[in-house]
């Protein structure tokens, strides 16, 4: 670092010579100030090492400026990585050399402004208006010299990939919508979105229903066909499933592959949700399991099933065993069964529930307002869910049953 110091009341140092800009502020009338600058290193140098030396030096100058040296002033982000307006391509930043009062100038014309977030948080727009004006867009030559790095903004991120526009990827997407916020197929044929598809990018053509039909048909092959597509050759996949009665008694089978990829990552897949009609047999089940192993070619790859212990679920197994048979494919429905912990854990909870209303007698009134109070404790305390909260109760107060 170069401790010799050019003058001014803030002893620029020498090494910051050639970082010296002389700009202009235009006063309310329309006079002309000079303003002597020195402008923050990082963009205007190539090398890496200079770069950061420069950097420093400027740092260590500007922190010991009047500006920077009051408490009551703001610290601007210098060179901001979260900067993503293209303005800061046009404008370069530094600080008034007397001052190390934070400002902006402008690259091409050499007027002096505000620094968005020097005094106070400002934003871009005045640099933005600026730049419409007619002495700055009249300028011909820049009179500042182009930055060595220029200003990269920040990517916009988005927690999802927006693909580019292209007609097929309107299509898909148009598909994502409909489907996510749960619209009738009609909607795509509706005047007001038509309406609002055209006020976004004029002269977009939407398809009919009828199309569109067929296109959320297409992606729902396309999805399936992409399900598995990350299972090894000879990999093979356990599936797990369960029955699921909906409020409006429609019921439904949910069936889940989990298998390890390629890459040796545990994957878990839903492989089908088919609605179930007339009984819930352990045969009408096992047709719909084959059906799905059938469609994924996984039948001679399955490994273990897993369901609860309902007594169709063992007729299931049986079945898929019995059918696998017929195409000469060993698999054992005993030793491939693996029922479900959590639903065994649940029907005990159950159970002891049961009892325990049972025993609800009159005989537990009195103490009824110190166990609500000793819940609410355990509820605060606790999130276990609600069946096993209430035994941990239980058993930690003495029950009595009939
Ligand atoms: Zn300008």
């Amino acid at each position: 670092m170069d401790d010799e110091m050019v003058d001014g009341p803030n002893r620029v140092p020498l090494s910051l010579a050639n970082f010296k800009v002389t700009g202009h502020r235009i006063a309310v009338g329309g006079e002309h100030t000079m303003v002597e600058l020195v402008k923050y290193p990082h963009r205007f140098v190539a090398d890496d090492d200079e770069r950061t030396a420069a950097v420093n030096v400027w740092r260590s100058w500007w922190d010991n400026t009047g500006y920077a040296r009051d408490p009551n002033t703001p610290n601007p982000h210098w060179d901001s990585h979260t900067r993503s307006s293209h303005i800061w391509t046009s404008v370069g930043e530094g600080a008034e050399c007397t001052t190390g009062t934070p400002c902006i100038f402008c690259l091409r014309c050499g007027q002096v402004l505000q620094h968005p977030n020097g005094q106070r948080s400002i934003g871009t727009r005045h640099i933005v208006k600026h730049q419409s004006t007619k002495a700055c867009s009249s300028t011909e030559a820049f009179v500042h010299d182009q930055p060595h790095t220029p200003f990269t903004p920040r990517p916009r991120t988005t927690s999802l990939s927006t693909p580019l526009y292209s007609t097929e990827a309107l299509e898909e997407e148009l598909v994502r919508v409909v489907i996510d916020s749960n619209w009738s197929f009609r909607s795509v044929e509706r005047p007001s979105f038509l309406r609002f598809v055209d006020f976004l990018r004029p002269g977009t053509v939407i398809m009919s229903r009828y199309k569109f039909e067929q296109t959320f048909h297409k992606q729902y092959d396309k999805a399936k066909a992409a399900l598995l597509s990350d299972i090894g050759t000879s990999t093979k996949i356990s599936i797990a499933l369960d029955g699921w009665s909906a409020a409006n008694h429609l019921s439904f089978l949910a069936i889940k592959g989990y298998y390890i990829n390629t890459n040796w990552k545990l994957r878990e897949r839903l492989l089908d949700f088919v609605p179930l009609r007339g009984k819930h047999t352990g045969f009408s089940m096992a047709m719909e399991v084959m059906k799905v192993l059938d469609e994924t070619k996984m039948k001679s790859r399955l490994l273990a099933v897993t369901c609860d212990n309902a007594s169709n679920n063992s007729t299931m197994v049986t079945s898929i065993k019995q059918h696998l048979e017929t195409e000469n494919i060993d698999w054992s429905s005993d030793e491939n069964l693996i029922l479900c912990l959590a639903h065994i854990i649940n029907l005990v909870v159950q159970d002891i529930i049961q009892h325990l209303k049972l025993a609800a007698s009159d005989e537990l009134t009195h103490t009824a307002t110190l166990q609500r109070q000793h819940i609410e404790d355990v509820e605060a305390r606790s999130s276990v869910p609600n069946s096993l909260r209430k035994v941990t109760v239980s058993l930690s107060q003495p029950f009595i049953t009939s």
